[in-house]
């Protein structure tokens, strides 16, 4: 069966025919692709197709698809036990390596994902503090939670309306939101309410609605406010930790905060988030603490020995200065080829090895206002003539893509030859 068959038959059974909206191809158009198999930087579609992957699950995979010093790793689990429901050594040396190289991170709880993640640091904050608001901010995604499901990123990003069906008026009540780069805005709000907001959340690095880089003076601004007005601070890192180095964003901005959310990067390709920080806070966690958290496949052994072999590699192997290096290559050059075939000037956003595509600006995009008119459709069309020769995009204009250390010099040279290719065919048309 071909992939426009699997997705007839998949919106039979599944809403849209997939299991998270972005992969339904709504924001560029056409059938998505069905994959089968994925290996380093390659994915191989249900009829055999080999595209190179610059999504890669959407940022969990450091070293690329199955990479063999996790996969043996993996193989050990399969033969050792799935699941346990009760203490195990795994959580404990991941825990223990992860604190031990992240110093801010005193205490740390394994979930499931980054969603689950940022949804129990939210109760902690709002115990340690006893107070109910919530500060976000406009074009950071934290995952589906009701609270934060307030004009998130994304997957609804493409779409017309930018709240959820489904969340009542009551279940937003608590959530202030602000517009990113505006400390004036910032000021304002802690002026009116600050002795009411229990936690600040924000995506130190903002890379779920395009990757919109924050000066360091702002998010500085953001940590003084909530200190000065006695709110905690919420890093959610769950797409920058591990992946800007291996201390994310906090690291790279020398800014700490209170609580922070993991995620992605953290399970080596399973499914795996993690709330964490000062123990002041997480001992509130039951049961420990008054404030109820719990999961039966918490800690599920894949997701700890898969991560722990993920994160050991990349505290050793270091690899974020050449993958940043190749990254800056790799969008330069297909910045350059854009420019060349498609009329119209193209600009690539890099952070580390995170890269996003839009159209050309003069200035930086900070936040949302920032995003250029008719960038959706001019994203939909780039990204189908790239998707016909082999080369892999997030499907959607609003997602940034991703380097792994598989994405080789050759890799890259093979992309930018597929991917002139396939410019050469739809733009001169
Ligand atoms: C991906 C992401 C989430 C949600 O994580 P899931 O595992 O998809 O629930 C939350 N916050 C940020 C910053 C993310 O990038």
């Amino acid at each position: 069966m071909n992939s426009k068959e699997l997705f007839e038959r998949s919106k039979k059974v599944s809403p849209g025919g997939v299991h998270s909206p972005v992969r339904s191809f709504t924001s560029v158009g056409g059938t998505p692709v069905f994959f089968q198999k994925a290996e380093g930087a390659k994915l191989f579609d249900v009829e055999g197709k080999d595209y190179i992957d610059y999504c890669q699950s959407f940022g969990p995979l450091l070293f690329g698809h199955r990479h063999p010093d996790i996969a043996h790793v993996v193989r050990e689990t399969m033969e050792t036990a799935w699941s346990f429901g009760a203490c195990e050594p795994y959580s404990l040396e991941l825990a223990e390596f992860i604190t031990t190289k992240i110093p801010w991170v005193e205490k740390i709880r394994f979930v499931n994902s980054g969603t689950e993640a940022v949804m129990s640091a939210l109760r902690v904050a709002r115990a340690a503090t006893g107070r109910n608001k919530i500060l976000k901010f406009d074009g950071c995604y934290h995952g589906h939670l009701d609270a934060l499901l307030v004009k998130a990123g994304s997957g609804l990003a493409g779409l017309s309306s930018s709240d959820s069906a489904g969340i009542g008026e009551e279940m937003i009540r608590n959530t202030l939101v602000l517009p990113l780069d505006d400390e004036e805005s910032l000021e304002a709000l802690f002026k009116k309410e600050g002795d009411q907001i229990a936690v600040v959340v924000i995506e130190p690095l903002p890379a779920n609605y395009g990757l919109l880089i924050q000066r360091k003076e702002f998010i500085q601004k953001i940590a003084n406010l909530a200190k000065k007005y006695g709110s905690l601070l919420l890093f959610d890192e769950v797409i920058s930790g591990f992946r800007v180095g291996f201390q994310g964003m906090a690291g790279e901005l020398g800014i700490t905060s209170d609580l922070v959310c993991y995620g992605k990067i953290l399970g080596g390709g399973f499914p795996v988030g993690a709330y964490a920080g000062k123990a002041q806070y997480m001992d509130l966690v039951a049961p420990s603490g008054p404030v109820y958290q719990a999961g039966t496949l918490s800690a599920n052994p894949f997701g700890m020995r898969a991560g722990l072999a993920s994160l050991q590699k990349a505290w050793k192997e270091n690899p974020y200065k050449k993958l940043e290096e190749d990254c800056n290559y790799f969008a330069e050059e297909m910045v350059r080829l854009f420019d060349r075939y498609t009329n119209i000037k193209w600009q690539a956003v890099t952070y580390g090895s995170l890269f996003w595509f839009k159209g050309y600006d003069q200035k930086p995009v900070r936040n949302l206002t920032g995003i250029p008119g008719g960038h959706k459709e001019n994203f939909a069309r780039l990204f189908h003539s790239l998707l016909k020769e082999g080369v892999y995009l997030a499907p959607s204009g609003y997602e940034v893509g991703f380097l792994s250390t598989a994405h080789t010099k050759e890799i890259i040279s093979e992309t930018l030859t597929k991917t002139e290719l396939g410019l050469k065919k739809e733009y001169s048309k």
